[in-house]
């Protein structure tokens, strides 16, 4: 019998997810269906109707990695350093773990960029769910310095205190010295995207939006017109968090290599 998983978001009408785990499906040659789900009610009442139905895992978007780890029975240090879960799944004994995959797919796309963090210099534009995600797993990669700004400056203090390390907040945007790598965690570009002064780029070479489409589109040229060579969406962010679910869930670690193009053209 297929093994069911599912999404859970709200909206979740775009969700990439289904193709990406039929994708890996197929691959595999793992026998699951993969569904989208947006709660009428509360997430987990949704959830608990799944995993009652005899759902085996879940991945969770926005707004509900908080919720998610709260309603799991256990999680990955790294869930509750992050305090979200982006996967849940349903364990031998009937309990269910929540993980949160966003970090190490935000790690190995760099690998696959050949890009590395440790002693570089990094400014991190955000400090939502998803770079709180990335700047934990920055952090662990021991950076020369992780400068973190946020139109919120609270919550930059915030994760800069949590993160620890080289980790720092940075109040005025201005102020900010040449950065190697500059990473777009904001959600701003989805509504109405935020230009920076070209000199934010000046020794910057990667520039990387954890948006894909359209919504990177305006943050990549203004780097790749300040001269950045490397300017690279999140859609790479996006297989590897889906494989490395799967591998949580099926026991194997699918190839991403053609998933990437693929989401990158849709
Ligand atoms: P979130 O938790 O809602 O955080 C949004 C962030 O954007 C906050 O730092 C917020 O600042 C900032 N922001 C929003 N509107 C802004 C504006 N007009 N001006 C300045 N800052 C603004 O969202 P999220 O989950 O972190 O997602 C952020 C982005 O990452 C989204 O584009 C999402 O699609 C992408 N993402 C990609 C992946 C992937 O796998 N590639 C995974 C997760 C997320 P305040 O704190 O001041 O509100």
């Amino acid at each position: 019998m297929n093994r069911r998983y599912a999404v859970i978001g709200n909206p979740v009408q775009h969700s990439r997810s289904p193709w990406l785990h039929t994708y890996f499906a197929r691959q595999t040659q793992r026998p699951i269906v993969y569904a989208a789900y947006q709660p009428a009610g509360s997430f987990a009442d949704c959830a608990s109707a799944f995993f009652a139905g005899g759902g085996c895992g879940l991945n969770i978007t926005l707004p509900y990695k908080t919720d998610a780890l709260a309603f799991a029975d256990s999680a990955s240090a790294y869930a509750r350093q992050v305090a979200a879960a982006n996967v849940l799944k349903r364990q031998a004994d009937g309990s269910i773990r929540a993980y949160n995959t966003d970090g190490s797919g935000f790690l190995r796309d760099l690998q696959r960029l050949g890009a590395t963090l440790s002693d570089k210099t990094i400014l991190l534009l955000g400090a939502g769910g998803a770079a709180q995600a990335v700047a934990h797993a920055i952090n662990r990669q021991q950076p020369a310095r992780l400068s973190i700004y946020n139109r919120t400056p609270e919550r930059a203090q915030q994760l800069a205190q949590q993160c620890g390390g080289n980790a720092i907040a940075i109040a005025d945007i201005a102020d900010e010295r040449p950065a190697e790598i500059i990473i777009n965690a904001t959600s701003a570009s989805h509504k109405q995207p935020l230009s920076y002064a070209p000199a934010l780029f000046h020794q910057t070479q990667l520039a990387y939006d954890l948006s894909y489409g359209t919504a990177a589109q305006h943050f990549l040229r203004q780097a790749a017109s300040a001269g950045v060579v490397q300017c690279v969406d999140g859609s790479g962010m996006l297989a590897w968090q889906a494989a490395l679910s799967f591998a949580l869930w099926e026991g194997v670690l699918p190839s991403v290599a053609e998933a990437i193009p693929h989401l990158q053209s849709h």
